[in-house]
């Protein structure tokens, strides 16, 4: 019988009839590395914990639910969610395609490997029509897609460029990061696989660093599988209880991230020292009409710019509701400066192209009260104003 009720609910309810031998509400953790077979050539199912373990299987599960997928692998970050990926489906010699204005350390890991010679990167503008013509006639095999992007949040057309990058014979993954399946599920709008850092908005809580790749077809969760045991990428136990604990509040906390997201993203773009605001929930902001038709929230995270370093410091001594701090997705607000944090992986010329300036800097916005939030970055800014 399908399953009637709504994601979210499945989020909060997941595992919870899992203890047949306790009845247990709250699902067990298996820490066992190993385990026995009942006879010789009859498997437990279960047979070592770096190739599958309950606890990471019932998390997995939940995740490959909520995006849609057939199944997942849990992996120990969201960069070994991404390794795994690459080694599964990017073929020695072939033409691998990013974002060029992707998370740094997915640009530091794509950039080495394609250095080692393990195959050729191509680093294109999703949001430009002339960047991707001169892509797709050269054959990529796999196309990595991050919407919105770090840390600019623009807006990429998914189906239609799952729909040319298929065509051209890719692969194609999506990095579902920034805002979860709550609010986007790109296997709905034609993805072959979902990347997750589960150390975001998924775990919540800024206390795990987790990653997951979720697979259309059972075909691509066996490769995904097979290549996660291969390299032993797969995450543990524990962490694994700890997100799926997370993942219970998934939808009261998106709902709290993005009320609070308009709420600054409104202050920032009517404040004198603000010299621009990227947020796809501000109706003039470029990518506002194509968010509105493939998410179904605009998110937690933003960027703004300041005129240079000097206001963007001025604007970060002082502020006592944002901790300055790298990451996203927890419960608590964080703001950052991607030049020398997040994004410092890529040299100047490459963030310059990527159009990350000097005096940007990115919000992660927490769940506290809009109130003490708006006065303290308004504080903030006041400051940055001030020379
Ligand atoms: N993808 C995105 C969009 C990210 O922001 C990050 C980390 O910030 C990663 C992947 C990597 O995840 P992790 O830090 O869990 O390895």
């Amino acid at each position: 019988m399908p399953d009637r009720r709504t994601r979210i609910t499945r989020a909060t309810r997941a595992g919870l009839a899992w203890d047949q031998q306790h009845h247990a509400v709250v699902p067990p953790i298996y820490l066992s590395t190993t385990y026995a077979w009942p006879k010789p050539g009859e498997s437990p199912g279960h047979e070592y914990s770096r190739s599958s373990n309950p606890t990471r299987s019932l998390l997995a599960d939940t995740i490959a639910d909520l995006e849609g997928g057939a199944g997942a692998e849990i992996t120990a970050s969201g960069m070994a969610a991404l390794t795994t990926m690459v080694a599964a489906f990017a073929p020695a010699g072939s033409l691998v395609a990013i974002p060029h204005d992707c998370y740094g350390g997915t640009w530091r890991l794509f950039t080495a490997l394609a250095g080692k010679g393990q195959f050729e990167l191509a680093s294109v503008d999703f949001t430009d029509q002339a960047s991707m013509a001169a892509l797709w006639p050269r054959k990529p095999a796999l196309v990595l897609l991050e919407s919105p992007s770090n840390p600019l949040l623009r807006i990429t057309d998914l189906p239609t460029v799952i729909d040319a990058a298929h065509a051209a014979g890719a692969v194609v993954a999506v990095d579902n990061t920034f805002l979860s399946p709550a609010l986007q599920r790109p296997i709905e709008l034609g993805a072959d696989i979902v990347i997750h850092s589960t150390t975001k908005f998924l775990n919540g809580h800024s206390d795990v660093v987790g990653g997951a790749a979720v697979g259309a077809t059972q075909e691509i969760v066996e490769e995904l599988r097979w290549w996660a045991n291969c390299l032993g990428t797969p995450g543990g136990a524990l962490d694994s209880y700890l997100t799926l604990r997370g993942l219970r509040t998934l939808g009261v906390r998106m709902k709290a991230h993005c009320t609070n997201a308009q709420a600054l993203a409104e202050l920032l773009a009517q404040h004198p020292a603000v010299t621009a605001t990227h947020y796809p929930g501000l109706p003039d902001d470029p990518g506002h009409d194509l968010a509105r038709q493939q998410q179904d929230g605009f998110g937690g995270m933003l960027s703004f710019e300041l005129a240079d370093l000097a206001a963007a410091k001025r604007c970060l001594t002082g502020l006592t509701c944002f901790s300055l701090a790298e990451s996203l997705g927890g419960v608590e607000s964080l703001i950052c400066h991607p030049a020398t944090m997040t994004h410092a992986a890529m040299p100047p010329e490459v963030q310059a192209a990527a159009g990350i300036s000097d005096g940007m800097l990115r919000i992660a916005v927490g769940i506290e009260e809009i109130d003490d939030l708006v006065g303290d970055l308004r504080a903030g800014l006041d400051r940055a104003r001030r020379s």
